[in-house]
């Protein structure tokens, strides 16, 4: 079994989450408006921790990049890094958003473009797959 955090019986998710859905991952963590989870939803939103790590750490080390040189540079306002930080944990969201908005405009259907970004995909095709180790940025591939 993969290990991830989850909050079960979570408000999150009955106030924020459509009854069609069991789980949603925030910030690598997953809520849900259910007592138990199945392993296969498990395991579909491990692939998704995993899919928001890697981005989350690109846009971290880029931020400590960029603040760093413009810390040299003195040139240096603070909300630039807090910006940084809030940036690359909501970069996630923004692709993921962006893509389904792409889809959604070519496809004109909710749940045929849900279906079409790419860390759907993936998370879909691996979610029985219990035993794979993640590769950075594999969901590339499921364009
Ligand atoms: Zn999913």
């Amino acid at each position: 079994m993969r290990h991830i955090i989850i909050f079960h019986d979570s408000l999150i998710a009955r106030w924020f989450l459509p009854k069609s859905y069991s789980a949603i991952m925030l910030f690598g963590m997953v809520f849900t408006r259910y007592s138990k989870l199945d392993d296969v939803c498990i395991n579909h939103e491990w692939w998704h921790t995993r899919q928001y790590k890697d981005i989350f750490s690109v846009c971290l080390m880029l931020t400590i990049l960029a603040t760093t040189i413009a810390g040299a540079c003195d040139f240096y306002p603070l909300w630039w890094a807090a910006g940084g930080v809030l940036l690359s944990a909501v970069a996630y969201y923004i692709w993921y958003g962006v893509e389904y908005l792409v889809h959604y405009l070519k496809l004109k259907n909710h749940s045929k473009a849900y279906h079409a970004i790419s860390f759907e995909k993936q998370a879909y095709a691996l979610e029985n797959d219990f035993l794979s180790e993640y590769k950075h940025f594999s969901w590339i591939n499921y364009e």
